[in-house]
């Protein structure tokens, strides 16, 4: 059986990072699609690991090639999802989680229409404040940016199919696991009846 494309987002500081990181841990069969972008790495972040760090030349001959299921400009730099092996890893069966922005992911509602749309919530908006702060990774500029657009891009949300909300990292990864379990049965229920009826 295929496997899910689930797609995950939210506002910046959210703990989109960390409840994904977990979710992955505590997950069978879940893998990461690892991103593209042309922002500069935070400090421990590996090229390759938590995203491919690319020069906007490289990353702008990639959109060219058509190299990308989905990318946006984020806050004032390049982000995409690398197409490379994302369709045969579903056809193996593996689930494909992608962690990306409001833009990329109305893209892929129109281009994979059959995906899981998950947007992950703060409990309230100054506990996103203090969220982005207290990771302490954004200078004054980054911070403000994300933090003005972050009312409006909550409000994208209702165009997703679920909404967590992220109060504790473990009730979040909880709920996730649960909408994953029910969108396999949901997948599965053609062939479940077809396979009863072949006994
Ligand atoms: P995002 O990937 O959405 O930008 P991060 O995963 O980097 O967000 O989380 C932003 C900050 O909030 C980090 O310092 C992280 O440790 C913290 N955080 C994440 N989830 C929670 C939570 N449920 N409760 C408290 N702090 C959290
Ligand atoms: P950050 O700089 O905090 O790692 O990410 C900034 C924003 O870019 C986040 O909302 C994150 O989800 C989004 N992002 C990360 N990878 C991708 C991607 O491949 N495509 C798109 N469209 N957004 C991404």
């Amino acid at each position: 059986m295929k496997g899910l494309l689930v797609v995950v987002s939210g506002p910046s500081g959210t703990g989109k990072g960390t409840v994904c990181a977990e979710l992955l841990k505590e997950t069978k069969n879940l893998s990461y699609s690892i991103s593209a972008t042309t922002r500069q790495p935070r400090v421990g972040e590996v090229d390759g690991e938590n995203y491919y760090f690319l020069t906007k030349e490289s990353f702008e001959e990639k959109i060219r090639e058509n190299a990308f299921l989905e990318y946006a400009n984020v806050y004032g730099n390049y982000y995409g999802t690398p197409l490379g092996q994302l369709d045969e890893r579903r056809e193996s069966g593996e689930d494909i989680l992608l962690e990306i922005d409001t833009q990329g992911a109305l893209n892929v509602m129109n281009r994979c229409p059959d995906g899981v749309f998950i947007f992950l919530i703060p409990p309230s908006l100054h506990e996103l404040e203090c969220r982005i702060r207290g990771r302490g990774t954004e200078s004054k500029d980054s911070l403000e940016k994300r933090l003005s657009s972050a009312e409006e891009e909550i409000r994208i949300g209702k165009k997703y199919q679920y909404v967590v909300v992220n109060d504790t990292v473990s009730k979040a990864v909880r709920q996730i696991q649960a909408i994953l379990l029910a969108e396999h049965c949901r997948k599965e229920k053609d062939w479940k009846i077809e396979e009863v009826l072949k006994k």
